[in-house]
């Protein structure tokens, strides 16, 4: 059983790339029997965003990934949230000072920031120079002891341990640190005692025993430095999966400002299904056996192995609204809460939207909430994107169609009209009776006018539905009732 975790910074908020890795974690869980943690890394404190964290809990849960560790729900290893376990992190960054894999840095960020400058100058990397490597473990303590102002930082090797990332394969090794080429050293215990990321993250993957980390490649380079600690603290790192990043089709990182990767706007403003979105971001950069690309959660679950991408996926919406369609179709046939949430949705566009001196005309006397489900029921497995364009589509369900006249000679409609009246009046106004006495009622048509059942269909359907593609015409008149349809057909004039 795997033990993994999903450890964003309350920086931001829930997007595609954070909800994809949350969800390949989460999956790699399921499929094994273990447990996903949630683990707030809150390390960055000027950088908190003060709603991000609670905003994360929930946008995580509204897509359906439920955490068997971390905030609210507790566990084992906790606290879950970094800003809580400082004195673990003091402890830690204490043990690779004495054992010499760590050491005290005082230069001031003015020295750091006149170094950085002069090496860019010199077309070297902005690393550091070691300077305070060189200070003597004694003399370290005692400048520390008296207050000094000075950063830990980790004692790189000249070379990177290999590793092997279950999507790159073999990394490391390459890269040589000399003095030309500066040391990449990282920060792990800033002035304010505080830890950062790199620091957190290990120290917290090992207490929390976790046994893999799939995470984005943003975080590939800083692997080798991970791994240095997991050495020097002689602990077994976790495997690590880094999957490519989401690009727009232009190639470029997703961003603030070429695309709105938000999910609660893939919520709120645009009404996706959270099992559609799942189904969706699950799909970029992973491959699967199953004979579909619309699963639900349970169904990922039970097709997810570990077979990644390499490199960039490129994300397309077209996909997300293929895949709300489908997962419409599946709302209707199972019922249930998300199909009245669908119903719901609806209805409160209809109050809000149009005009009800209008649809209570054709309502009667029947209720709006049971008129708009055997609309969404029968209409939405057709077309189903948002709530909003469906309602656009559905109005004439809600609004009289122009008048017969302005789409054809009334007369016409006269045969459909016979027919459909001869409907015993104590049957119920069924779907299967209203297409046999169109078909009858259409044939007869057909023949005296000499005309054929498309053009037949397409007046019955500019007459009852304004043209508009939608379900059946017997579909559509067994929703409006057999009022309602008289009264587009023109039957009050005969
Ligand atoms: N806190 C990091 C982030 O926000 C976690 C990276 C990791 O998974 O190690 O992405």
């Amino acid at each position: 059983p795997a033990r993994t975790r999903f450890a964003p910074s309350p920086t931001g908020y829930l997007h595609l790339g954070s909800l994809r890795t949350a969800l390949y974690n989460y999956l790699l869980a399921k499929r094994t029997g273990g447990q996903f943690l949630l683990r707030i890394e809150d390390t960055d404190q000027k950088r908190t965003i003060p709603n991000a964290e609670k905003r994360l809990l929930e946008d995580l849960r509204w897509a359906g990934l439920e955490w068997d560790e971390g905030p609210e729900v507790g566990g084992p290893y906790g606290p879950y949230k970094q800003s809580e376990r400082t004195t673990l992190y003091q402890e830690h960054a204490e043990k690779l000072l004495s054992s010499g894999h760590a050491y005290r840095c005082f230069c001031t960020s003015q020295r750091l920031a006149e170094l950085a400058k002069l090496r860019t100058e010199q077309n070297l990397s902005p690393d550091y120079d070691r300077t305070c490597a060189g200070i003597s473990k004694d003399e370290s303590k005692e400048r520390a002891a008296k207050g000094e102002a000075h950063v830990v930082r980790l004692k790189v090797p000249d070379v990177y341990p290999e590793f092997n990332d279950l999507v790159y394969k073999k990394v490391g090794n390459t890269k040589r640190i000399g003095a030309n080429d500066g040391y990449e050293d990282p920060v792990l215990l800033k002035s304010d005692g505080l830890p950062t990321y790199h620091l957190a993250n290990v120290v917290d993957d090992h207490h929390m025993k976790i046994t893999h980390v799939i995470r984005g490649t943003e975080w590939l380079p800083a692997t080798p430095k991970h791994l240095v600690m997991y050495q020097a603290f002689g602990w077994t790192p976790p495997e690590f999966a880094h999957v490519g990043l989401l690009v727009d089709d232009k190639g470029n990182k997703l961003s603030k400002r070429n695309f709105d990767t938000d999910i609660a706007s893939f919520r709120d403003k645009s009404g996706v299904f959270p099992e559609a979105l799942s189904n969706f971001v699950a799909l970029l950069g992973w491959s699967h056996k199953n004979k579909t690309d619309v699963m639900t959660m349970n169904e990922l679950v039970d097709n997810f192995v570990m077979k990644f991408t390499k490199g960039n996926s490129t994300v397309t919406l077209g996909k997300l609204w293929f895949l709300q369609q489908k997962h419409a179709i599946r709302r209707i046939d199972a019922g249930g809460p998300p199909f009245d949430k669908m119903v719901d949705d609806v209805v409160a566009i209809v109050e809000k939207d149009l005009d009800s001196a209008k649809y209570e005309v054709i309502l009667g006397k029947r209720n709006l909430r049971e008129y708009v489900a055997s609309i969404v029921r029968s209409a939405a497995k057709k077309e189903w994107s948002t709530p909003k364009a469906f309602v656009e589509q559905c109005d004439y369900f809600f609004t009289l169609p122009e008048p017969p006249s302005a789409h054809q000679d009334v007369a016409l409609s006269l045969p459909f009209i016979q027919a459909i009246k001869t409907l015993p009046q104590d049957q119920p106004w069924d779907s299967e009776p209203i297409k046999h006495a169109i078909k009858a009622g259409m044939s007869n048509w057909c023949t005296t006018e000499g005309r054929s059942e498309k053009e037949g269909y397409q007046l019955l359907r500019g007459l009852v539905a304004n043209g508009k593609h939608g379900p059946g015409v017997h579909e559509i008149m067994t929703i409006l009732g057999r009022e309602e349809t008289f009264r587009r057909l023109g039957a009050e004039a005969f």
